[in-house]
This record gives structure tokens, C-alpha cells and sequence, in this order.
């Protein structure tokens, strides 16, 4: 019985039009041609763009250098090194991000113990220059300082679904 059924349907060229209906269907549907860079499409509280090194509120940098980011990170992106403070704590002199080597995976966020390094919804960067590539401490607290409102309302978006 099904041979049969399988004979008729090929010869009617049923799965032919059952195609064409899809296309159809689609022919006449609303489009969602999105005019980018004028409109965007809306990005996840846990969307992976440009890092950041942020501060607590007072300015203090929260990066303890632990170096746990730069052990995690699979593709060697983070070169870390640190001095102990007068004051006894541990602080970074050199946090460099490699941009070319980074791959986006946010491993470096999942085990920061407190929440310095993170990766904001920030995409539309590029370079223009040999060594640009290279994304200091400085530019990361920058990136953070501009972006702190945005990453702290991600952070407590994303700790709701947690
Ligand atoms: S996102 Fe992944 S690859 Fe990039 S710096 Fe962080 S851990 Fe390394
Ligand atoms: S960013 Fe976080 S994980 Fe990386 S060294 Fe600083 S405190 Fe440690």
C-alpha cells in the first residue's frame, strides 16, 4: 500500500508542490529586511561583543589581578602582569587583550571572581592600524566607563534567568 502511495505522490509531484506552497507562503508574507545600520535587531543581555575592565562605584578598579581569566582563556588572548599595591592588594600594570586571537567564547567573564572582565554588547569596532589589534588596560577601563550602565543592567537581566 505505501509503495503505492509512494508511487502516486511522486508522480503527481506532490512533494514538488508542497514546496512551492512553502515559497508561496513566503512570497506574500510581511518582510523583515532589517536597514542596518539605522535599525538593529535586539541583542541578548549575554551577548559577547568588545571587553571591558569595569570599576566599583567608588572608581576602583575591580580586577584583583588573580590571573584566572588569562589561565582560562583557550586561545592564549590575555597577557596579564601585576605588583602588589603599597596598601598590600594586588593590582595589574599590563592587561592586554590580543582581538585577533580572541574568539569570543566568554570564558574570561564565566571566572572572573569579580566581575571585572566582561564582554559588552559593543560590535561595531574595527582597525585601522598594525598593532590596534592590541586592546590595553587603559582602553578597557574606557570601554567599561562608558559602558557600566549597560553591563550593569545585563548582569542583573542575565542573574534573573540564572
Ligand atoms: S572571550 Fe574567550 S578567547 Fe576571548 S579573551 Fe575571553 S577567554 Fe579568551
Ligand atoms: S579580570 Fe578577573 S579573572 Fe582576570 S585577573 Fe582580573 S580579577 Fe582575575
Amino acid at each position: 500500500m505505501n509503495v503505492i502511495k509512494r508511487y502516486l505522490q511522486s508522480f503527481l509531484l506532490f512533494e514538488l508542490l508542497q514546496g512551492l506552497m512553502v515559497t508561496g507562503r513566503h512570497l506574500f508574507a510581511r518582510k523583515i529586511t532589517v536597514q542596518y545600520p539605522e535599525e538593529c535587531t535586539p541583542l541578548s543581555p549575554r551577548f559577547r561583543g568588545l571587553h571591558a575592565l569595569r570599576r566599583y562605584p567608588n572608581g576602583e578598579e575591580r580586577c584583583i589581578a588573580c590571573k584566572l581569566c588569562e589561565a582560562i582563556c583557550p586561545a592564549l588572548a590575555i597577557t596579564i602582569e601585576s605588583q602588589e599595591r603599597a596598601d598590600g592588594t594586588r593590582r595589574t600594570t599590563l592587561y592586554d587583550i590580543d582581538l585577533f586571537k580572541c574568539i569570543y567564547c566568554g570564558f574570561c567573564e564565566e571566572s572572573c571572581p569579580v566581575d571585572a572582565i566582561v564582554e559588552t554588547r559593543f560590535f561595531e569596532f574595527h582597525f585601522e592600524n598594525r598593532g590596534e589589534n592590541i586592546i590595553t588596560k587603559q582602553q578597557l577601563l574606557t570601554v567599561g566607563d562608558k559602558f557600566e550602565k549597560q553591563i550593569a543592567a545585563d548582569r542583573a537581566a542575565d542573574a534573573r534567568y540564572r
